[in-house]
């Protein structure tokens, strides 16, 4: 018998799986796909290093402390210092988005009277933010310019979400312990800063990738746990067996295999399949998890084809501006070696719980809509020639209101099975990071 299964090679898998290594015990990764990394993409397609899934990773500390104690540290090159430059589409053009009080104090992309608002937040009155929707919560807290023009495209760049559904105490659960106890997000900050004075563990600053994209790193982290990660493995039952588990896999994989213990790293939907058997509850509860459905188009422009100059990590577009691309991404400009000379390779995402059909249009249409924004936005006079269109139909998790509650809630509803712990993107937060993050914490 095998001490643990996980099920699935996405970061939380591969992450679990290494937490398992390093405390001795045998572990076996079972993955549907064709190679491990799950939604971590990276390709060479004509000369360009396209990223299909996630584009670079922020290394937060827990999932620092993983990377460092089995020695993958190195497999992250960070990217380019100008990624710190980022820009919102604001009355026809793109705006720096402010990074100190003087940018702030002349920034366009709010209205002297948005920034008096955002200046007042000390001394707006506590509330509880527990509940309440992101759009809620900030806009209480700093204003709704703020929320439209700042936080909403902010979202936009991490969920595809929407800030009227995505809930506060999930997306912003330290601003929102700030208020709770210290009756502001600024006062708050300052009394921690002061308190903690470099006494707490610190993730890596800026944003990273692997030398060969996200999707070498992943293969990286892979290639610590060697053989003991089967991919083409579909695992398609999960059955409790005396005092461990079995675990049935399709038939391309090995045979029936017994656990102590089960790691679900998969998908919040794909967990429910493989769980309704044990438990309909558990399984309910993770069906009842929204995704957002992205489409990332990845294209070659001409640098000579692009009025404005392209630098810095890429710009985002507010709901009210009406454009279809919900953002972009300069990955030629973030790390080296991503695009030949004389060209820009630009990520384009479209769809989002904004307009989740964009997900299903053909690719000529994609392009088409591509290219009518990035004339407007970077004043492309030239053609963007289509490299990949990837449609991600569950994209990215959407924690609601009361998705800290519901998570507790699952948690224990799970640990009345023994030996069994999910992880996975949709728990404790929807970053590459955070997966790694969750994949350690349920081996633990
Ligand atoms: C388009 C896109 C862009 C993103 N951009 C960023 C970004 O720039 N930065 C960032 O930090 N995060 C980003 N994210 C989010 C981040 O990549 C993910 O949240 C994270 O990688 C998810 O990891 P995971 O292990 O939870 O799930 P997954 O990566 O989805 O892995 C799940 C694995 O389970 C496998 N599987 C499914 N069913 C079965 C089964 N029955 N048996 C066995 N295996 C199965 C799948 O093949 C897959 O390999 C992005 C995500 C997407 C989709």
């Amino acid at each position: 018998m095998i001490d643990t299964v996980v099920v699935g090679a996405g970061a939380a898998g591969l992450a679990a799986a290494l937490e398992l290594r390093g405390r001795g015990l045998a572990v076996r990764v079972f993955d549907a796909g064709d190679r491990p990394g799950g939604v971590a993409r990276t390709e060479r397609i004509e000369g360009f290093l396209v990223e299909r899934g996630p584009n670079s990773l922020q290394v937060k500390a827990p999932a620092l402390e993983l990377l460092r104690a089995h020695g993958l540290e190195a497999a992250l090159v960070p990217a380019s210092p100008a990624s710190r430059l980022r820009f919102v589409w604001h009355d026809g053009r793109l705006e720096p988005v402010p990074m100190g009080p003087g940018a702030f104090v002349r920034t366009p992309l709010l209205s002297s009277r948005g920034k008096l608002r955002l200046l007042a937040e000390p001394f707006v009155r506590r509330g509880d933010g527990s509940a309440e929707s992101v759009a809620q919560f900030m806009g209480r807290r700093l204003g709704s310019e703020a929320v439209e023009r700042l936080v909403g495209p902010f979202l936009t760049g991490v969920y595809a979400g929407d800030e009227r559904q995505l809930g506060a105490a999930a997306v912003f659960g330290p601003l929102v312990a700030l208020e709770r106890d210290h009756g502001s997000i600024v006062r708050g900050f300052a009394r921690e800063a002061l308190r903690r004075r470099g006494g707490r563990a610190r993730g890596l600053s800026g944003i990273w990738s692997g030398p060969s994209g996200v999707g070498g790193f992943t293969a990286q982290i892979a290639a610590k746990l060697g053989d003991a990660v089967t991919t083409n493995a579909r695992v398609v039952a999960l059955a409790r067996e005396g005092d461990g588990w079995r675990v049935e896999i399709d038939r391309n994989g090995p045979g029936p295999q017994r656990a102590g213990r089960v790691v679900v790293a998969l998908p919040a939907a794909e967990a429910a399949s493989l769980l309704r058997p044990v438990d309909a509850d558990v399984a309910a509860a993770l069906r009842a998890i929204a995704y957002a459905p992205v489409a990332s188009v990845s294209v070659a422009v001409a640098r000579d084809d692009v009025a404005r100059a392209i630098e810095g990590f890429g710009f985002l577009i507010p709901r009210s501006a009406g454009l279809d691309v919900l953002g972009c991404l300069f990955m030629s400009q973030l790390f080296p070696g991503r695009a030949p000379a004389g060209f820009e390779l630009l990520t384009c995402f479209l769809g989002g719980m904004r307009a989740p059909a964009a997900v299903d249009l053909p690719d000529d249409v994609l392009l088409g809509r591509v290219q009518a924004d990035l004339a407007r936005t970077l004043g492309l006079r030239g053609p963007a020639r289509l490299l990949v269109a990837t449609r991600w139909p569950r994209a990215i998790a959407q924690p609601a209101r009361d998705h800290v509650a519901r998570i507790a809630r699952l948690r224990e509803r799970v640990a009345t099975h023994p030996g069994l712990a999910l992880a996975g993107s949709y728990l404790d937060g929807v970053s590459l990071a955070d997966s790694l993050a969750c994949g350690a914490r349920a081996a633990r």
